[in-house]
């Protein structure tokens, strides 16, 4: 008897056994709440399960894609043809005032831990939703401080699973909401953060300084959907024309220029610029991707076509770009 070939997913399943899922609505794993199906999906929690799903996807031909919190991300309509690896390898252990932790962990349950054992330093991202290892990717940060100034080591392995190293901080090149992994993919498994003693109740009053800042600032992503700042700050030697020359200052917030154009509240479809916030943008009930950019583009041709400046995305795409027609792509 001829045996059937196995398929795709049987090939899979196989190697990651029932956790696999398929047809995963993506809108579920992004703090956006938008996006289409992934034809595969597998949550991560150990390094072991990680290297494996990113071996079999490799063997398979099949593209992957490495998520985290999903909290920096506008997920195609159309969803995404291939494998989502999610990493949920969070575990946490500390050494001293340094500590080693898997990069699926959840950036704000690492600051409460740090708190618990009286270790300062990280306080200041209280807030920043999403794990840990996507927080390194993109070097997150705010108040002029960033992750990858604490970073020591990371543990990473090359797209196919193939090859595990640990890389020294400066391998990264942390900048500005970038990372050398932008440039030259690798997944993040785990890192070694320095941090300092410090006081519980000091470290506790920044946290609650820090979030009820956002609570007033900013959308609260669980009831009002967002990826957060849409458009990265202009660079440090870019001024406003016409403003007082100021060398050496820090980046004029893109929310500035856009405030300038009468951004905050435009709308396409549910895709809405926040009412207090002119560069972030909110899902205000079914928002699809599509939406998002045609949105995105209105607010990028208003500040060109005002200032002369190209404002570059903060915020992802995975899957494939609907084209533009229409209004989004001249206005
Ligand atoms: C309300 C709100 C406020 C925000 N405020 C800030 C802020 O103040 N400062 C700031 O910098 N950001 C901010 N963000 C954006 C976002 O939270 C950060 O960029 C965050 O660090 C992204 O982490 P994540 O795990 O959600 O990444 P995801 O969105 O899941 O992924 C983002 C990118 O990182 C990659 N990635 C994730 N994990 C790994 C890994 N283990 N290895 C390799 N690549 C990986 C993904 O492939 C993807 O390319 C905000 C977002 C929201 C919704």
């Amino acid at each position: 008897m001829i045996r059937p070939v196995a398929t795709l997913e049987e090939h899979l399943r196989r190697a990651l056994g029932d956790g696999l899922l398929t047809q995963e609505p993506l809108r579920h794993h992004t703090t956006f709440r938008i996006g289409g199906p992934a034809d595969y999906y597998f949550a991560a929690h150990v390094p072991d399960h990680l290297v494996a799903a990113l071996r079999a996807a490799s063997e398979l031909g099949i593209p992957v894609f490495l998520l985290g919190g999903g909290s920096n991300l506008l997920v195609s309509d159309e969803g995404f043809r291939g494998l989502v690896v999610r990493n949920a390898c969070d575990e946490v252990e500390f050494d001293g005032t340094a500590a080693h932790i898997g990069c699926g962990a959840d950036f704000l349950d690492l600051i409460y831990q740090c708190r618990d054992r009286e270790l300062s330093g990280l306080e200041f991202a209280a807030g920043i939703p999403g794990s840990v290892g996507g927080a390194l990717y993109g070097n997150a940060g705010c108040y002029g401080e960033d992750i990858g100034s604490y970073t020591i080591e990371c543990t990473i392995t090359s797209l196919d699973g193939s090859k595990v190293e640990t890389k020294p901080a400066s391998w990264f090149q942390f900048a500005y909401r970038d990372s050398r992994l932008k440039r030259d993919p690798r997944v993040l498994i785990s890192c070694l953060l320095q941090l300092r003693k410090g006081n519980r109740a000091e470290i506790q009053k920044v946290i609650d300084e820090k979030l009820e800042i956002r609570r007033v600032k900013h959308p609260q992503w669980r009831v009002e959907p967002t990826a957060g700042s849409y458009f990265k700050n202009l660079p440090p030697d870019w001024q406003m024309p016409g403003a007082k020359h100021s060398p050496g200052t820090r980046r004029v917030p893109a929310g500035q220029l856009l405030d300038e154009v009468g951004c905050r509240g435009l709308r396409v479809g549910d895709a809405m610029v926040f009412a207090k916030h002119a560069n972030i943008i909110v899902n205000a009930g079914h928002a699809s991707a599509r939406e998002v950019l045609e949105l995105a583009a209105i607010m990028k041709a208003r500040v060109r076509e005002r200032f002369g400046v190209e404002l570059e995305e903060e915020v992802m795409f995975l899957g494939e770009k609907p084209r533009l027609g229409g209004l989004a792509g001249r206005r």
